[in-house]
């Protein structure tokens, strides 16, 4: 199994496009066409939409998963997406998996896909949400048709491997067989057939007699059909066991109204679930409650695949968060480095292919001075990408959907397929399909097959000063009116009760790194304080996954990162409650999921 996506990608990922006169796009590193020059889009609904019985293939399901091969332009997912806004089902979804190794840029595909005017603004929704081309999974939202895009940079083989979800309909195109063969490998071949539900239909344009047996070896009936335009044929393939029936509606028990719950609960209402949240005192009262946070990822010069998931995580948290209102306080965080060895470490992290060009870039002393309007001694990093976010903003229209009780979960009771949750008296709360556990520290004494263990946090803010978001170990965040600062890391401590101490060891950290903020929050007077209670693991990862009893789930452990990995962590809790596909990669998955602690083949990836 191929976990990192650039191991068996070449350096220049570039796509190498030449423009034809009449305005169509041809790959130079293949030597093929994206898109047949008389007439693609005709083509493309022939061969692909058509090929897949679309739309009769989704006419009675609530979910509908598409897989392709060679994303390219977009052209085929535009033309599908046109289809599905004007002949879905009610109440359904679309998820789309698509893969490309050589991405576009937005300016190319907008190039490629102006010659169709008649899509023009379906076009113009996927190019509003174009990824970056780093490599790994990115997920494009269309809210607005019900559809969701994930998107794989990254070789067609890895890529396939690290899907775990199961497509109704594929779409083969990844230029002809004779050009291209490692598309179209028996490796290949066995991968889709594995990553077939049940019923699953394949298109494409070729008949290549490799790719008929390859597919035939793997269970599909394949048919040849007559081709379009001037292609003599093309092939359908099916798989004969009967396409999955739709599930009633599943609903969701949420423990903990923090930003892991409010993820959880935000993702499992656009995948159609009934969600209950239940919180024993308000939404944020834990590490969440804070009037500013910090969103940044782990920095990992070393370990690519936590790098990578750290990076995915921030591209999404960024991109839901933007969408809220007054949510972003300010982007951008200066990182300083701390110890003589971050220097270097610094430089790694602003050379990895993992961050869209420039978010990551190096700052000296004088430079790092100039952001901050005080001198330091020591240079940094500047996270384009990270924030410095408003809790309120996201946890209350995150939780807006769901069904709220306010109540402590003392116990869990087995009850049917679900669960029953019950108070410290015995009596049921509520009983559910399905409980997800997102309490962070509070989770433990609800799952105790997980290694977690406390660490107290505590926070100060005034009024009045503001700064750059900044961390060096300390770090300062603008609260929007004012200044918070922290923060303490206190192993071991369960007690939510604030110290004087702990506010004075804030204050000295905060003087010690910047002593001229430091005078201005001194000078703003008493502040406020707070403490919480967070959930780390022995690793320091997060905790996202199935516990060991069906239908029981956790996402906990996120330590200080809960803003920047919880929202991606919660669309995987949610896939995987409810059936569909994740947007985080296996071997992600596997490093991350609640097994690693019990099952070691599992920490293997
Ligand atoms: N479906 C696309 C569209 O609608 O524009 C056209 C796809 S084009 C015919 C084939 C695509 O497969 C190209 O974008 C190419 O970069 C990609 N590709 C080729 N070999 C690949 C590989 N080994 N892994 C991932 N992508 C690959």
């Amino acid at each position: 199994m191929i976990d990192d996506p650039r191991e068996q990608s070449p350096d220049d990922a570039s796509p190498q496009l030449v423009w034809a006169e009449d305005g169509s796009p041809r790959s130079g590193r293949f030597g093929d066409v994206y898109f047949s020059k008389d007439d693609g889009l005709a083509e493309t609904r022939a061969v692909f939409l058509d090929g897949c019985g679309l739309p009769d293939a989704w006419a009675e399901r609530t979910d509908f998963t598409v897989a392709e091969l060679g994303f390219g332009t977009g052209l085929n997912i535009v033309a599908l997406l046109d289809l599905w806004r004007r002949a879905r089902p009610q109440n359904s979804r679309l998820h789309v998996f698509s893969i490309e190794g050589f991405p576009l840029t937005r300016d190319e595909a907008a190039r490629a896909l102006s010659a169709w005017p008649e899509l023009a603004e379906t076009a113009a929704a996927l190019l509003a949400v174009w990824p970056e081309g780093t490599p790994g999974f990115h997920r494009l939202d269309l809210p607005q048709w019900n559809a969701r895009i994930d998107l794989a940079v990254g070789d067609v083989q890895w890529a396939l491997e690290q899907w775990s979800g199961a497509a109704d309909a594929w779409f083969l195109d990844g230029f002809s067989p004779a050009l291209n063969p490692g598309m179209w490998s028996p490796e290949i071949m066995a991968l889709i057939a594995a990553r077939s539900a049940p019923g699953a239909r394949v298109a494409t344009f070729t008949v290549a007699g490799a790719v008929r047996r390859g597919l035939a070896e793997h269970g599909f009936i394949v048919e040849k059909k007559p081709g379009h335009g001037r292609k003599r044929e093309r092939l359908e393939a099916h798989l004969p066991s009967p396409p999955p029936v739709a599930r009633p509606q599943r609903h969701v028990a949420v423990v903990g109204a923090g930003i892991a719950g409010a993820s959880v609960a935000r993702a499992l209402i656009v995948g159609g679930a009934r969600v209950t949240v239940i919180e024993a005192e308000r939404p944020g009262a834990g590490g969440s409650g804070f009037p500013a946070a910090l969103v940044t990822p782990r920095l990992d010069a070393g370990d690519a695949l936590i790098a990578g998931f750290h990076a995915q995580a921030l591209e999404r948290a960024r991109h839901l968060y933007r969408a809220l209102p007054d949510a972003v306080i300010a982007e951008g965080v200066l990182q300083l480095e701390q110890a003589p060895r971050d220097a270097t470490r610094f430089d790694k992290i602003a050379a990895q292919d993992l961050w869209p060009a420039a978010a990551m870039t190096r700052l000296d002393a004088a430079a790092c001075a100039d952001r901050l309007g005080e001198a330091v001694q020591s240079g940094g990093l500047m996270m384009g990408g990270a924030m410095a976010l408003r809790p309120s903003a996201v946890l209350e229209p995150w939780l807006s959907g769901a069904e709220r009780l306010t109540a402590t979960v003392a116990t869990l009771r087995p009850e049917g397929e679900g669960w029953a949750l019950l108070n410290a008296e015995g009596a049921a709360l509520v009983t559910a399909d399905a409980v997800v556990l997102t309490a962070g520290w509070g989770a433990a004494a609800l799952a105790p097959e997980l290694p977690l263990a406390p660490v107290a946090g505590q926070a100060d803010w005034v009024e009045g000063p503001t700064a750059t978001p900044v961390a060096w170990g300390g770090y300062a965040v603008p609260t929007g009116t004012g200044l918070l600062f922290g923060a303490t890391h206190d192993r071991g401590q369960t007690d939510a009760t604030p110290t004087a101490e702990a506010s004075a060891r804030n204050r000295a950290t905060l003087s010690a790194a910047l002593p001229d903020l430091a005078a201005r929050a001194e000078a703003a007077g008493a502040g406020r304080t707070r403490k919480a209670v967070r959930a780390t693991t022995p690793d320091r990862l997060p905790v996202a996954g199935p516990l060991s009893q069906p239908n029981l789930y956790a996402l906990t452990g996120l330590g200080s990162r809960g803003f920047c990995v919880a929202p991606l962590l919660g669309e995987h809790l949610a896939a995987r409650c409810l059936n569909q596909p994740s947007p985080l990669p296996e071997a992600a998955e596997r490093r991350l999921s609640p097994r690693r602690f019990t099952d070691d083949a599992s920490q293997a990836g």
